[in-house]
């Protein structure tokens, strides 16, 4: 991987190069109060871009997985039903995606383009698609109290499936090509040699930076192996369902969360669009069958469906990642207060209790 260095007060110009070069790019700015989002970069709000601030709530996941998609229209002319297809794949550079939402998207990556069938409307997206990560260096600005992401090894510093990593040095930054794309971009003059004192510092600041997360979940690995082997007890999957609301928002924030439903709906007199929609296993409809039955009626027996998906070593082998990612988003948005670090602590409890004793 080729590293650089930048100034600070031209760190920003990547942005306007990426924009000259007819990309749309997708940064994170501020707006009322604590809210922070991700916003497409117009020349109004250019100097609105920050680099240290709050994760926003909605990962950017919805740049190549949106709420709602339109599949393909169906319409009838002349007595003919006409289908097309609606591929939609912007030249679109992502800018400031924090290092668990860039696992979320490889999550995804594996999930819609990793086996036999290849999701052309995901792919569409993706393939041009640059993404541009920021290592979370700031303590009190980047670094939620829910963040966990040391804890699924997927930051603060992603090792990998990234395009260029941004991180911030203090009057400079460490600007790392993961990728041909990213490297390219390397070659304007704003970008000078890295030394190993640069190297060095960067370790430093790794380092010191590990130490200030809050939510330390290291029963994650044991609760991984539990919910393998199916040793969880149905009283604890039952005390998580009476807690949960099924208000669908954990899977809604979640940037590795991949389920959706598919829908048609009305939009003229001769025409239709098939749409794809968001759609959360919280929710009582998502197992719903059409005739009215529903297996997973009861709502723990969903909750443990979502952690079972998430944690169960049969889909960590197949997709090559978790599906948590660590940003703790389910926990700052749960009501319940069965967001997974919590969630992986009733387990460790529970475990606990059962544990057998030696005989005396
Ligand atoms: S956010 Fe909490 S209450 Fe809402 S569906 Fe998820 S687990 Fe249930
Ligand atoms: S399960 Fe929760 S902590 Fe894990 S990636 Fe999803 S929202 Fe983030």
């Amino acid at each position: 991987m080729k590293a650089r260095i930048v100034d600070r007060a031209h760190l920003l110009r990547i942005v306007d190069q990426l924009r000259q070069d007819g990309y749309q790019v997708i940064a994170p700015v501020r707006g009322r109060g604590r809210d922070t989002y991700y916003d497409v970069v117009t020349d109004h709000n250019r100097d609105r871009i920050e680099i240290h601030l709050p994760n926003p709530q909605y990962p950017p996941k919805r740049y190549v997985f949106p709420h709602i998609e339109r599949l393909f229209d169906v319409r009838k002319e002349n007595g003919e039903v006409r289908i097309e297809p609606a591929y939609y794949g912007p030249k679109r550079a992502l800018f400031g995606i924090r290092s668990c939402d860039l696992a979320g998207i490889w999550h995804l990556d594996r999930f819609y383009l990793g086996r036999d069938y290849r999701d052309p409307y995901y792919e569409s997206r993706r393939q041009n698609l640059l993404l541009i990560n920021v290592v979370c260096t700031d303590p009190e600005r980047d670094i939620a109290d829910d963040c966990f992401c040391v804890c699924t090894d997927t930051g603060p510093a992603a090792r990998d499936h990234f395009d260029l990593q941004l991180m911030d040095l203090g009057d400079e930054f460490m600007v790392v090509a993961g990728s041909p794309a990213g490297e390219a971009r390397l070659s304007d003059p704003i970008f000078r040699k890295c030394t190993a004192a640069h190297v060095e510092k960067r370790r430093a600041i790794l380092t010191e930076v590990r130490k200030r997360f809050k939510t330390m979940t290291s029963w994650f690995a044991a609760t991984v192996r539990y919910v393998s082997q199916g040793k969880i007890l149905d009283r604890t999957w039952e005390e998580i369902g009476n807690r949960c609301l099924e208000c669908g928002g954990c899977t809604y924030v979640c940037p590795a969360c991949t389920c959706f439903t598919v829908t048609d709906r009305r939009v003229g007199p001769n025409e239709i669009e098939r749409v794809r929609i968001w759609d959360s296993c919280a929710l009582g409809g998502f197992t719903r069958m059409a005739g009215g039955h529903n297996p997973r009626k009861a709502v723990h027996d969903r909750r443990n469906r979502r952690f079972f998906r998430k944690l169960a070593h049969y889909f960590i082998q197949r997709e090559l990642s978790m599906a948590c990612v660590g940003c703790g988003r389910c926990a700052a948005v749960c009501h319940g207060d069965v967001g997974m670090p919590s969630v992986v602590e009733m387990i460790r409890r529970a475990t606990a209790e059962t544990d057998k004793l030696p005989p005396t």
